[in-house]
């Protein structure tokens, strides 16, 4: 009999009280189990977006989503292992060539993955724009590719961090997403799970990301990497520019699309310079001395690529699904691009059909945006700015609508800049 009651460890909180460790352990134990009810996580969950949790009581809030599963052993995989995670932003197809470009540069990269809700993709939607390409693997099919390949893509098994599942999908209908514990937690339970050695965060900040000013961003980074750095996982994370969707495209074949052609050695030039600057932190943490640049562009990474898109059963030579309608938006005036807005172009890429706005929806592995202009281009009037791609007409009118003036035109160009703000360190 627990001396605990899920009503007075919501009481605490909603005061102002912190939690003790063992009422902590008990409720996420508990949660998990079905014997506390959804109603009541809820209602700590949104005592927690009030009040916070101390880092004594976040150590321990995390600690116990690690436990509420299995922590998985890659002792058997004979290279370092190396992870990255981003929050989450609008054209975000990085983890595509990042992968087997760390593998390819000697080190292994067991990414278990997620889908996408809202207005960012998830990398599984993408994959699965890839005949044949299956996203679950067993254990030791995931040890097997990560130990041959070094290159994994899947998704995460059910026991892997299950009180954060159950958290996650409560914290989505409840306006309780938004809280720097909250969403650490969630996101370093998983990768601490995942038994990784080292894991680089690339967050995210700016109008199409989670965090929409430097400050909780940065905020965001010292908590996560304090997390990992603590669990004895080598953590460090890069703060990245997320006003201006990342490449040319949203959607999931439009961005397996643009990841080959960066594997190919071409590519945007914001895609390639964050693929090779989170490899290069990778890579640094694993303690592997290559040139993650050399190694795309003499086609190692895409080797590696091929190696591991046919090791999960895909076709890499398949031509990639396209969408049957394709509109173009044209610019009123000639000017300078002066911003692209990352949100219109990620609500666009969504309403085209992209996206899901349920867990249980399909989505189209057609439809997207291509931008055909960037920052600091100059147009003409009438010239096109980009395409739209849906499958029918009413996906093509939502997405139209979404996409509203994502591009503003002026008459001076704005300074360029890189997509890499700040890296943070562990203290
Ligand atoms: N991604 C997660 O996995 N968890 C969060 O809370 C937010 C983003």
């Amino acid at each position: 009999m627990s001396d605990h009651s899920a009503v007075g460890v919501i009481r605490a909180k909603r005061d102002g009280a912190a939690l003790t460790d063992d009422a902590i352990r008990w409720f996420i134990a508990a949660y998990t189990a079905g014997e506390v009810a959804d109603e009541q996580a809820s209602a700590l969950l949104m005592a927690i977006v009030f009040r916070g949790l101390d880092p004594r009581e976040l150590a321990t809030w995390t600690d116990a989503m690690i436990r509420s599963g299995e922590r998985l052993d890659l002792s058997p995989v004979p290279f370092p292992t190396v992870d990255k995670h981003s929050t989450g932003g609008v054209g975000d197809k990085i983890s595509l060539p990042l992968c087997p470009l760390v593998a390819a540069c000697g080190a292994a990269v067991p990414q278990l993955s997620g889908r996408g809700l809202g207005h960012t993709g998830g990398t599984l939607d993408k994959l699965e724009s890839i005949a044949g390409f299956r996203v679950g693997l067993s254990g030791p099919e995931f040890i097997a590719q990560l130990s041959d390949i070094g290159a994994v893509i899947c998704s995460a098994g059910a026991d892997l961090a299950p009180a954060d599942r159950k958290l996650y999908s409560l914290r989505d209908v409840t306006g309780t997403v938004e809280s720097i514990p909250l969403i650490a937690s969630s996101i370093m339970s998983k990768k601490i799970a995942e038994g990784t050695d080292a894991l680089v965060l690339d967050v995210k900040v700016g109008d199409g990301a989670f965090m929409r000013e430097i400050g909780m961003a940065r905020e965001l980074a010292r908590t996560m990497v304090g997390l990992g750095t603590a669990h004895g996982v080598r953590t460090t994370a890069l703060i990245t520019d997320m006003e201006t969707p990342l490449g040319r495209t949203a959607g999931n074949a439009l961005e397996v699309r643009e990841s080959l052609e960066v594997l190919a050695g071409g590519g945007p030039p914001d895609v390639v310079g964050l693929t090779v600057a989170l490899a290069a932190e990778m890579l640094d943490l694993a303690g592997i001395d290559a040139d993650p640049a050399a190694a795309l562009a003499d086609g190692r990474a895409m080797d590696r690529w091929r190696r591991m898109v046919r090791a999960q059963g895909g076709d890499p030579d398949a031509p990639l699904p396209v969408a049957p309608l394709v509109e173009e938006v044209r610019a009123d005036r000639a000017g300078v691009v002066t911003a692209i807005a990352a949100m219109p172009v990620g609500m666009a890429a969504w309403r085209l059909g992209a996206g899901r706005a349920r867990k249980e929806d399909p989505v189209s592995p057609g439809a997207g945006v291509v931008l055909r202009v960037a920052s600091g281009d100059t147009v003409t009037a009438g010239q096109v700015l980009a395409e739209l791609h849906a499958d029918d007409g009413a996906h093509m009118e939502a997405g139209r609508a979404a996409f509203g003036g994502a591009v503003t035109l002026g008459d001076t160009a704005p300074a360029a800049s890189g997509r890499v703000l700040e890296r943070i360190v562990p203290a």
